[in-house]
């Protein structure tokens, strides 16, 4: 008999973001498989099994889980936010591709990803195109991630970046800024909101000329507005930033 495997996304931190179809998911795995600190947030009970690995090995998760599905058992692969956004979602169906296929039954279950999280404390910064770039380049060359930044921004998109910063590349980010201050206009609303919706929440609202890279950390979500972006005022103190619905032509 062909086991099942759960692809679950845990959301950004506080449970009341996690589905009910994520808990239900992890309360009827017999296994659950992820990252460490990850696997810590998802309540295992006694008569579950963990298997908790490290940041880097997640093709080794995912095979691990697709041989315990073929065991027969219930496995849940766990992710931070939602499974299928940088996360272990694609991970899986790589193992899948790579091993030629499965008759195992898999459900990617969806999460509340960190920028839908971070965009709703602060207002609607998202509300209109926008588009999300990991800033990463552990899967991916540096040259990319700014080739992709530099069209988004020439398509005036309002842009999420995830992986912002971390220990080994402390420089990515403010190379990102470098290059939207060359074409986007100081003003632009820039939101820094780490670890949303954890005891730990920051939120930061600035400009692209006051924003620096010590503002984030590997737990930041970064959003750079458009050009129609902005401010408005809230009751008490600060702003709310959002992005109209309605769209001008993009100049070139
Ligand atoms: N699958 C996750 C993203 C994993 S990539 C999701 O859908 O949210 C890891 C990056 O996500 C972090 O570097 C950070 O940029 C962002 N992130 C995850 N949780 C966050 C949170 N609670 N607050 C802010 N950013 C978060």
């Amino acid at each position: 008999m062909s086991g099942h495997v759960y692809v679950v996304g845990l959301g950004p931190g506080d449970e009341r973001h996690r589905t009910p179809a994520a808990s239900d998911a992890l309360r009827i795995a017999r296994h659950l498989v992820g990252y460490g600190p990850y696997l810590a947030r998802a309540s295992v009970r006694d008569d579950q099994i963990v298997h908790a690995s490290d940041n880097r090995q997640e093709l080794d998760r995912a095979r691990k889980a697709l041989q315990l599905a073929a065991d027969g058992e219930a496995v849940a692969v766990v992710s931070s936010g939602d499974a299928g956004v940088f996360a272990m979602a694609a991970t899986l169906f790589e193992a899948v591709e790579q091993q030629g296929g499965t008759t195992c039954e898999i459900t990617v279950v969806p999460g509340v990803t960190a920028m839908t999280a971070a965009a709703a404390r602060i207002g609607a910064p998202l509300g209109h195109d926008f588009c999300a770039i990991s800033l990463s380049d552990n899967l991916k060359p540096w040259e990319t991630v700014l080739q992709r930044v530099r069209a988004a921004a020439e398509a005036d998109f309002a842009m999420a970046f995830y992986n912002p910063v971390s220990k080994a590349r402390p420089w990515q980010l403010g190379g990102v800024l470098d290059l939207l201050r060359e074409l986007r206009a100081p003003e632009t609303p820039v939101v820094f909101a780490t670890a949303v919706s954890r005891p730990d929440e920051e939120i930061v609202v600035t400009t692209l000329a006051g924003a620096a890279p010590e503002m984030a950390d590997m737990r930041t979500l970064v959003i750079v507005g458009s050009s129609a972006t902005r401010c408005v005022p809230r009751g008490g103190e600060g702003a709310w930033v959002y992005t109209p619905r309605r769209a001008e032509a993009v100049s070139s």
